[in-house]
């Protein structure tokens, strides 16, 4: 029996959409290999089964998928349900029964209270949350009574530390992953058709797709071994997982696909894939310990269409989008360290802001409902005050008022704040006008943010604000991207590396380096330094090939047209796979893209006005995706010219610009495509359609300022 390719499937019983650990984790290890995707929900992970099944098919390719919940019950379980034998019947009942929406809602508990409805006594299942009121469903594994079937599968008591399928909730439960999971693939082995089986009820002759059961936690020690370089645990397990299964040679294969139990007992109960054969399923991980791969680029990721010979900036920006994903991994921080950080998970509220009903301002609190009548209200004062840190902590008498300050939890018996500007007092009593509102100078508990709310989304690149937000939410530490390395490398004979240096004649200092270094540094990426390298093929590949282990992207500045002297194009082409986009805009000559060693490369052009266009127009929102954060768009302004241009069809234009005292754009005196004295003297962009227009004095255009670019 042999596989092309396998997937692992980490799967979740979340009840919302999740992202980062504890989600779904898709890894492919053999034909096909890619590393660790996430999933949000239980149907997002279905398409992407769905997609890279139809990839192996269309190749003629087998394709393992295992999936880490159980695929049975204890033995009598499914005939007791269904009144019919074998596993599969269960499955197909499940299939029937389960509500599973696209956004993860279910009714996994209620169907489990359902079912144990049916049985005498109390049981099998059980892990009723608290907030759900479910009479046949006990809270507690201990409170079933009766249990006519066993507490384990066959192959569950063989391997220690799994847990029973009977349980639904709290740590480490499979239970609910059985009841969510079992459903999705039964419908995806019933799409399939003969094309797929499912091990070990099914036989698997000629299925191209061989659905199975697995454990990650057979390999325990190889994940914790190798975690550190993953985004996750889950991402760890589904990796090392499909590798360790992927590398196991034909007859292991086989003989772990024939475990040692009775036919009768698969029927019935199936089993875990390597289970009981642990020492084997390592062997598939060889005798080193893998490189991780990290995340990385499909080698044609940069491929245009054929026959594509001028590509709109909108249509490379949508291209360029698509084909980039994150680069780096992940790592926990705390919050005060993650300023600049882009967030590799959602964070939610650990508690509520405010925690607790307090006091807006500085005044007299009391129960709003104990005001008799209207007019001028005294009340007697209660002993006591209740300031912020410092709570009052016994209840004040309806009727009465007590001293509250600023940010002060709202004492029992009070909801409503009358500021003290507003108030006489004595020291006894406290007289204020009416009418008075119901909770007046008060802040509800939670009114901001509310405990278990989403409070920053994944890819948010944390500001200031932002640290003060989750600090006030009680988020102590935050899972972020480590920070995208950007490699720097200029290139040219007549370059002199270092600013200042003495030059001849025919020499220019490299002007681009500093710029794009700064640049990177200024969005909050790790610089690089590459150096600068002459024109020739075998310093430029031993610089790139420093660059791929250095850093997670290289720009690199000059030689990347398509001319004689463009021997950075011409290397990429021969030793990689380059592609050359005609870009329609101007500044611009064609953006070299290519992977080296894996790394991707963007070649900018060498002339520094419009490296520096080219940087901010394509590399800023390539840099933030492979960050891990947003595609970003600027923001641009729309103002009137105060200046007159001409401009022909079938070219997006960026102008060197900045505002005058009145709010009009004016652009630099110069096109010149080496005046680098109008970046310096801009402070933005003027960005004219791709379309003909001719601007006259007044007239409204676009201007992005450089800040819209975090410069
Ligand atoms: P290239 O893209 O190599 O044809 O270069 C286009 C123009 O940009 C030429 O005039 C180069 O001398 C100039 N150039 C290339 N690299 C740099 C650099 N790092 N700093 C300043 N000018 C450069
Ligand atoms: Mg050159």
């Amino acid at each position: 029996m042999r596989f092309d390719g396998v997937i692992i499937v980490d799967w979740s019983a979340a009840a919302k959409p999740t992202t980062g650990k504890d989600s779904i984790w898709i890894g492919q290890a053999g034909s096909g290999v890619q590393p660790p995707v996430n999933a949000p929900t239980r149907h997002a992970a279905m398409e992407v089964l769905q997609s890279r099944i139809e990839v192996a098919r269309a190749s003629g390719q087998r394709l393992l998928i295992g999936a880490d919940f159980p695929f049975a019950y204890p033995q009598g379980f499914a005939k007791a349900l269904t009144g019919r034998e074998g596993a599969l019947a269960l499955w197909q009942w499940l299939a029937a029964e389960v509500q599973d929406a696209p956004d993860n809602a279910n009714n996994r508990f209620e169907l489990a209270n359902r079912i144990n409805k049916g049985f005498p006594g109390v049981g099998p299942f059980w892990g009723c949350p608290a907030h759900l009121d479910l009479p046949h469903l006990p809270a507690k594994g201990s409170a079933r009574q009766y249990m006519p079937f066993a507490e384990r599968r066959a192959v569950e008591a063989a391997e220690r530390g799994t847990q029973p399928v009977w349980k639904l909730f709290t740590t480490g439960s499979v239970g609910s992953q059985a009841l969510l999971g079992i459903p999705r693939l039964a419908k995806l082995t019933a799409d399939l058709g003969s094309a797929c089986a499912v091990w070990p009820f099914e036989p698997l002759e000629d299925a191209e797709i061989v659905l199975a059961e697995v454990w990650p936690s057979l390999l325990t020690k190889e994940i914790a071994e190798l975690e550190a370089r993953y985004p996750c645990k889950d991402a760890a397990q589904v990796d090392i997982l499909a590798r360790a299964i992927a590398g196991l040679p034909t007859e292991r294969m086989a003989a772990l696909l024939k475990p040692d139990a009775s036919l009768e007992l698969l029927q019935e109960e199936g089993w875990i894939l390597g289970a009981g054969a642990v020492q084997d399923l390592r062997s598939g991980l060889g005798e080193t310990v893998p490189e991780l791969t990290p995340p990385r680029l499909r080698n044609d990721c940069f491929a245009m269409p054929q026959g594509v010979s001028w590509v709109p900036v909108t249509e490379a920006l949508a291209k360029l989008d698509s084909a980039l994903i994150p680069l780096t991994t992940t790592e926990t921080l705390p919050v005060a360290k993650a300023g600049g950080r882009i967030l590799a998970e959602d964070v939610f509220a650990h508690r509520s802001n405010p925690p607790r009903p307090n006091s807006a301002v500085d005044g007299y609190g009391f129960a709003r409902e104990a005001l008799q009548g209207e007019g001028l209200y005294t009340l007697p004062l209660a002993k006591g005050r209740a300031a912020a840190g410092q709570p009052f902590e016994g209840a004040v008498p309806a009727g009465q008022a007590i001293r509250i300050l600023t940010g002060a939890i709202l004492p029992d018996g009070v909801d409503t704040v009358v500021l003290e500007e507003d108030c006489a007092t004595d020291g006894a009593r406290v007289a204020f006008d009416g009418p008075i509102k119901a909770r007046i100078n008060t802040r509800k508990a939670g009114e901001d943010v509310a405990e278990g709310e989403m409070a920053l989304p994944k890819g948010r690149c944390l500001t200031p604000p932002d640290l003060a937000l989750l600090a006030a939410l009680g988020v102590g530490s935050v899972s972020a991207y480590r920070p995208l390395r950007v490699g720097v490398l200029s290139t040219g004979d007549e370059i002199i590396a270092t600013a200042g240096d003495p030059a001849l004649h025919h020499q220019i200092h490299d002007a681009n380096r500093p710029m794009l270094l700064e640049l990177a540094r200024q969005w909050g990426f790790t610089p690089v330094d590459l150096g600068h390298v002459k024109d020739d093929p075998k310093k430029i590949r031993a610089r790139l090939d420093k660059g791929a282990r250095d850093a997670d992207v290289i720009l690199t500045s000059g030689g990347a047209s398509a001319g004689d002297e463009d021997h950075v194009s011409r290397l990429l082409r021969s030793e990689a796979t380059l592609s050359s986009w005609r870009i329609a805009m101007k500044p611009g000559r064609p953006l070299a893209l290519a992977l080296w060693k894996g790394i991707p490369v963007l070649g900018l052009p060498g002339n520094p006005v419009a490296a520096f266009v080219c940087a901010l127009v394509f590399g800023r929102p390539a840099l933030s995706k492979m960050a891990g954060g947003p595609f970003v768009a600027p923001q641009g302004f729309t103002v009137p010219a105060a200046f007159t241009k001409r401009k022909k069809a079938g070219r997006r234009e960026y102008l060197r610009a900045r505002l005058n005292e009145e709010g009009h754009a004016e652009v630099f005196r110069s096109e010149g495509s080496g005046r680098i004295s109008g970046l310096s003297w801009a402070e933005g962009l003027v960005e004219l359609p791709d379309d003909a227009v001719d601007i006259t004095h007044g007239m409204h255009v676009r201007f992005v300022p450089y800040g819209s670019f975090r410069l």
